[in-house]
């Protein structure tokens, strides 16, 4: 994913920490006037399956004219200069998964008149509908009051209670209050509790710990940053459906540089340690927090590990380790740290600041590069802009980072000219690819066996390509041959009344499958070689095979399940597809003893009601059933079909296609197993596999097809 280039923001970014990466894989980018969604996925478009990203753009309404106009607040610090006085937006935040009934991606915005707006996902698979469901101002109090002026928003992380997922939205206001609120609570409960005084007490940051299980209820710790340089720890209960507040501490009291960033790493469980980095302009602190089991943070030694960097301008973005190890700092281009805890001091890891600064410099520079090439600039230096950084989130598998940036041009004006001068970019975020390489393998290898979606694996099977060819997708094609070997011996589940789709969705081999056509049709941006790709191709090979003794259970079981007048009343068409269903149980999956006594009973009852004149198939089956035989030959079977061309018998000699005796080839369904004789037929896009369209009549066969949305295989739409 990282080698995907920068996507353009519709306009720029104006404050540090401009960017959040939510629980659901959306990366929200805000700028003034326009909150900009995207959603790293991959697709398939024109056939080839890429990673891309998608993106929705909610924008600002009017806003009241008397609502706008705040003059002392364009002083409030440097990031809400002129921007204060428009229409626009000042922060988002993302609500947690689950946290809203139904489930939904659901984001909270700040706008500049002080509404809190929540907007949700629309229901359109591709999510380009946002819509605003909650206008929660109202429940904030009366407009005149300043508790009510919201500057900033921290959305919790969940807290699953009993059968809900809980989450509280925290925003900061002018008056120095923090305003509890939670969609499960809705309007029935807003706690506000006073955290800062004064006139220049605003609190213009929040960010919360994990919570933390706590007698009756549980808790966790809020950090709340406000413009006259303070910074306060505040711990938030939550007991039953009442939510309180108390201030610990307040710190940073002669120090009355506005808190930049504020970013929290660590465990809030007594006994564990809090981290929490504030940035002021160019310096940053660190306070290592003891959660102690009373509920209050003890800060070690009673002070903060401070640093300030020689450089030009403030800290804009900043992001923890995994470990908890190195605090990541960004500013531009070259003014990016990686910084370790070493004692009481805050020391430079060089090693690391070089792969931060070279990881980020490479998605600028190809930006700048691409953009110089549009102007037509001939220098191949890529000096010709100069970056500036605002913001980073880190992805919630935690393999990579976003970040936003501006890119201006330093020589001539008319550069300008090239587009959109900011950008959202993703990058690689681990520090030491010894061992990000097996926790990638470790997650897509969990998830294939927990059938994960598909889609949100793509990216890491792309990490494994590019990074990790050799080994890593080795060992992963390795991983899903001993699932799939595994799978091969395992019974099927013979509930029958589910809904196909249900069905299927049991069945990890699916998903096995879909990585597998993936890696080996190579759909990718990247060449692997031929070997890695043929191996993906035989085991794929052997997934569809697995997925296809699934399906025909599913119809075998369907058929048993079916009403005697039902089933005598299939017609002569759906007779011979009941056969061949059965046939190619013996044919391709005689070592399967689950399919074979499904089978067994298909066959008898075909025989009790004399539609099958003797007990050839019986015998055959009950052969192979008890190990008297390994195998049955097509030839040993009548055969159920004729070809629609010339009307002579067709032998089942491949599930694939069909070949009568005078040479007239056909194809079969994948799912019925049915010469296909008609243009009616639906192609896989991806990995070519036919299935007979639905026709209007009814009956079971045609009820299985209808059902089948998708590629059997690979999940294509088809
Ligand atoms: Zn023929
Ligand atoms: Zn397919």
């Amino acid at each position: 994913m990282d080698q995907l280039p920068s996507a353009p923001i519709v306009s720029q970014p104006f404050k540090p920490d401009s960017i959040t990466w939510s629980d659901d894989n959306k990366i929200a980018i805000t700028t003034a006037n326009a909150v900009q969604i995207y959603t790293p996925a991959v697709s398939t478009k024109d056939d080839k399956t890429a990673i891309q990203y998608r993106s929705v753009t909610i924008r600002c309404e009017d806003q009241d004219e008397s609502a706008r106009f705040d003059t002392t607040e364009s002083q409030a610090s440097p990031f809400m200069t002129s921007y204060s006085v428009y229409n626009g937006f000042r922060c988002a935040a993302w609500a947690p998964a689950n946290c809203w009934n139904p489930a939904r991606c659901t984001i909270a915005i700040v706008t500049i008149s002080h509404k809190v707006l929540i907007f949700q996902e629309g229901s359109a698979a591709d999510d380009s509908e946002w819509n605003q469901v909650e206008d929660i101002t109202p429940h904030l109090g009366t407009r005149k009051d300043t508790m009510t002026h919201i500057l900033s928003a921290a959305w919790s992380k969940a807290v699953i209670r009993q059968d809900e997922c809980f989450g509280a939205l925290a925003l900061g206001s002018k008056s120095g209050h923090i305003t509890l609120w939670s969609p499960q609570l809705k309007s029935e409960i807003v706690f506000r509790h006073p955290i800062f005084d004064g006139p220049n007490a605003w609190i213009t940051i929040l960010e919360w710990s994990d919570w933390r299980s706590d007698g009756a209820g549980h808790s966790a710790f809020l950090i709340a940053g406000a413009s006259n340089g303070r910074v306060a720890t505040v711990k938030v209960d939550l007991v039953g459906r009442k939510l309180h507040m108390t201030t610990l501490d307040t710190f940073f009291l002669d120090d009355s540089r506005i808190p930049t960033l504020i970013k929290i790493t660590g465990s809030s469980e007594p006994g564990c340690q809090l981290k929490v980095a504030v940035t002021k302009s160019t310096s940053v602190s660190v306070g290592l927090f003891t959660c102690e089991k009373d509920g209050s943070l003890n800060l070690n030694h009673g002070k903060w590990i401070q640093r300030n960097m020689q450089i030009s301008a403030y800290f804009s973005g900043a992001i923890w380790s995994k470990d908890g190890k190195y605090l990541h700092l960004f500013s531009s281009q070259y003014t990016n740290y990686s910084l370790i805890i070493d004692g009481f001091e805050i020391k430079v890891d060089e090693e690391f600041t070089e792969e931060i600064r070279n990881r980020t410099n490479k998605a600028l520079r190809t930006q700048a590069y691409e953009m110089a090439k549009k102007v037509k600039i001939e220098s191949q230096s890529n000096e010709s802009y100069r970056a500036e950084i605002w913001g980073l989130a880190p992805s919630p598998n935690g393999v990579y980072f976003a970040l936003c940036y501006t890119l201006s041009p330093t020589i001539d004006r008319d550069m300008r000219e090239s587009g959109l001068d900011s950008w959202c970019a993703c990058v690689l975020s681990i520090e030491d690819g010894a061992t990000a390489r097996p926790m990638v393998s470790q997650i897509i290898h969990h998830n294939l066996t927990q059938c994960t979606k598909v889609e949100d694996l793509l990216d890491l099977v792309d990490y494994l390509a590019v990074y990790d060819a050799e080994v890593g997708l080795d060992k992963l094609l390795f991983d899903v041959k001993s699932t799939l070997d595994a799978q091969m011996t395992e019974q099927h589940d013979s509930t029958f009344t589910e809904h196909l789709q249900s069905w299927v969705d049991k069945n990890p081999a699916i998903y096995l499958s879909q990585v597998l056509v993936y890696i080996s049709e190579q759909m990718k941006a990247y060449t692997l070689s031929t070997s890695l790709s043929e191996k993906a191709k035989a085991q794929a090979a052997k997934a569809k095979h697995i997925i296809s003794g699934f399906y025909i259970q599913y119809i075998l079981q369907l058929l048993l399940s079916c009403p005697e007048s039902q089933w005598l009343a299939l017609n002569q068409q759906e007779r011979c597809n009941e056969l061949l269903i059965a046939d190619s149980v013996l044919l391709w999956h005689p070592q399967n003893t689950e399919l074979l006594k499904s089978a067994l009973r298909v066959y008898q009852r075909l025989s009790e009601h004399k539609i099958m004149a003797d007990s050839t198939e019986l015998e055959m089956t009950s052969n192979l059933l008890n190990k008297k035989r390994v195998s049955i030959d097509a030839n040993e079977l009548p055969p159920r079909e004729q070809c629609p061309a010339c009307k002579d018998l067709i032998s089942f000699h491949s599930e694939a296609v069909a070949v009568c005796p005078n040479g007239h080839m056909w194809e079969r369904c994948q799912l019925t197993k049915v010469v296909l004789d008609s243009p009616d037929v639906r192609s896989c896009p991806t990995c070519s596999c036919k299935i007979k369209a639905p026709t209007p009549a009814a009956g079971i066969f045609n009820n299985v097809l209808v059902a089948c949305t998708n590629c059997m295989y690979c999940g294509s739409s088809i």
